[in-house]
């Protein structure tokens, strides 16, 4: 059901009006993690004001380690939708286990499956059964056939709503948090009709490279993109400040790319 074959024609979601694979390029911007009320509130004023289409912001996080900061949980998702209606943008959100699928599905418009998930198949299963669209990470050593596969998993229960997201596998350089695979792009445009979004944030691991592999993204062909923004990256709960870009950076990126989209 993922491939091209089987379906010529790029798959178009739309949520709300915003479609995704279209013609139009969606940016999904926001923190690794919602923090406070206060704080998704601001940044979704942000994103909104530079142009963003959808804010995101893990109220579940996918740790590491299991001393880290787990994310304020279903608190968080009331936060964000709260956000993304008063400043009229959608929200995605990561689901972690099948359980918190309904919950999350009742706060957020997308649910995000985290690259640590990608082939936790009961969870694939269970969004399946819904019609919330799904964006489903690239698993960080995972081959493309295996993340075709595990999109299969989704649309075989009856979801056809499904988007891929490269966001970074593991190779022998240690620089960048992650290797960026900008070939993955054009590569599962081809094999898939799904709409494609890259993620260069946790792909590069690095503020400074998270605005050239945004454009090189485009440039490769991807539907959309989903960046971490901060307003205060330092003091972020997640370690994912280092790689948040700041208000600023982010306007001055989607301005950028409004002028760049046009030209390919
Ligand atoms: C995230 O988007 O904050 C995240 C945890 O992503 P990934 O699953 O790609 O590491
Ligand atoms: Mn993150």
């Amino acid at each position: 059901l993922a491939s091209r074959d089987f379906h010529p024609a790029d798959t178009v979601i739309n949520i709300k009006g915003v479609e995704i694979g279209g013609e139009q390029l969606v940016v999904m911007g926001g923190p690794c993690a919602v923090e406070t009320p206060e704080q998704i509130d601001e940044i979704a004023r942000l994103v909104k004001a530079a142009g963003g289409q959808v804010l995101r912001g893990g109220a579940f996080k996918p740790r590491t380690g299991p001393y880290s900061f787990q994310g304020v949980g279903v608190e968080g998702l009331i936060m964000m939708a709260e956000a993304g209606k008063k400043h009229g943008l959608l929200t995605i959100t990561e689901v972690m286990t099948p359980e918190y699928v309904d919950v999350c599905a009742q706060y957020a418009d997308i649910l995000q499956v985290g690259t640590r998930n990608m082939q936790n198949f009961d969870l694939l299963r269970k969004l399946g059964t819904i019609q919330t669209p799904v964006l489903l990470k690239r698993g960080f050593s995972s081959t493309y056939d295996e993340f075709l596969n595990a999109a299969e998993y989704i649309l075989a229960g009856g979801n056809p709503n499904v988007m891929l997201c490269e966001r970074g596998i593991r190779t022998f350089e240690t620089y960048t948090r992650n290797t960026l695979d900008l070939s993955a792009i054009p590569v599962l445009k081809q094999l898939s009709h799904l709409p494609v979004i890259s993620d260069p944030s946790h792909g590069t691991g690095r503020r400074e490279l998270v605005v050239p592999m945004t454009k090189a993204s485009v440039a490769a062909g991807a539907d959309g993109l989903i960046i971490e923004m901060h307003t205060d990256p330092d003091n972020s709960m997640t370690g994912d400040g280092v790689q948040s870009l700041f208000p600023d950076q982010f306007a001055h990126l989607l301005a950028d790319l409004e002028k760049l989209a046009p030209l390919l």
